[in-house]
């Protein structure tokens, strides 16, 4: 099975994951517009037993956004990394994060009816104004 890696900008955290996401797309929640600094995120979904930090688990620190969303970070450069699931025993890897191409482009526009105003989503993906049903 093919993996791609992961990292964030100082390198001291450094992730594999399996180059078979479930879904992807770019969210525009404002969760994720605050955490990135940017207009949203391209995330791709992956089943936990898919996903391992391979170096540096000791410098993520991890944020219960909600109930069901555990933003990772690493604690020296602030690189938002992935998010995890655990209800549906997923991770949200952020496609920014990633070294290599995933095979899955991102499919969809998420969290559109959050989006912020000064930006405009000019391509054909299909638009979900909340997280579609998977
Ligand atoms: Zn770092
Ligand atoms: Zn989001």
């Amino acid at each position: 099975m093919k993996k791609i890696t992961g990292s964030c900008v100082c390198g001291k955290v450094e992730f594999s994951v399996a180059d078979q996401f479930v879904y992807a797309g770019y969210c525009h929640c404002s969760m994720c517009r605050k955490s990135s600094g940017a207009a949203g995120t391209a995330i791709g979904g992956i089943p936990k037993n898919h996903f391992s930090v391979t170096k540096g688990q000791d410098h993520i620190k991890r944020f219960n956004r909600t109930e069901e969303s555990i933003s990772c970070f690493c604690e020296h450069c602030g690189s938002a990394l992935y998010g995890e699931k655990p209800s549906v025993r997923m991770v949200h890897v952020r496609y920014g994060a990633l070294n290599n191409n995933p095979t899955l482009l991102p499919q969809a526009h998420m969290h559109v009816s959050s989006k912020a105003q000064w930006y405009e989503i000019s391509d054909e993906l299909p638009q979900f104004s909340e997280f579609p049903d998977a």
